[in-house]
């Protein structure tokens, strides 16, 4: 193994610090409406593109839920229906004990680099206190891109003037690991937390 000196730390959001799952919006929206279609439901938010324009800042809320509704026939609330779309996520117990433990370490700059949006990332902030600790963050709906584009790691590093061999990529997505990696950066791929950590652990030396 190549060795190298990791000075930068970028955790993803989504399936690495926090767990997410978005069946539970549309389950929360069927709690309501009774004869919603979930899996129509789902399918046509994936086809129109509808959480890509979101997450890159392309499209506020209120239109998001009136095309929705519309098309749904919904009867429930703006604030309801937010309630729903933003309640997707559990913690990560694993990445909560990590993440306090690296920032008492104060060894590391810490960064987050998600595809999130708005609502979403506050009430993230809100419920999952630990994210907190990152307060260097690039997110896709303030900068218009998103990963995998390589244009929001290069971004990231410019804005933090971060030297890629001296950052590490924690992540979820293959797509998004390559892109890092094409850049330079070391890459973490994050599926279960036991492997994570053994490689976690070799490159900075953290048990
Ligand atoms: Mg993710």
């Amino acid at each position: 193994m190549k060795k190298y000196k990791v000075v930068n730390i970028v955790f993803d959001l989504g399936n690495t610090l926090v767990f997410f799952d978005h069946s539970y919006f549309s389950n929360g929206i069927a709690e309501r409406e009774k004869r919603l279609n979930t899996a129509a439901f789902r399918k046509y938010i994936i086809k129109n593109k509808l959480d890509t324009k979101l997450i890159s800042g392309r499209m506020n809320h209120r239109d998001f839920f009136r095309k929705l509704k519309k098309k749904f026939d919904l009867k429930i609330g703006y604030t309801d229906f937010m309630y729903f779309y933003s309640d997707v996520f559990w913690e990560n117990p694993n990445m909560k004990r990590l993440l306090e433990k690296i920032s008492r370490i104060r060894k590391y700059k810490l960064f987050l680099l998600s595809n999130t949006d708005s609502p979403h990332m506050t009430f993230i902030d809100k419920n999952f206190p630990y994210v907190r600790i990152l307060k260097n963050r690039v997110l896709s709906y303030k900068v218009h891109m998103y990963k995998p584009q390589k244009k929001i790691f290069k971004y990231l590093l410019e804005k933090y003037r971060l030297e890629p061999d001296t950052t590490v990529l924690i992540d979820d997505m293959k797509d998004n690991i390559k892109a890092a990696a094409s850049l330079g950066m070391h890459a973490i791929y994050y599926e279960s937390h036991r492997k994570f950590m053994s490689e976690f652990s070799k490159v900075l030396k953290i048990k």
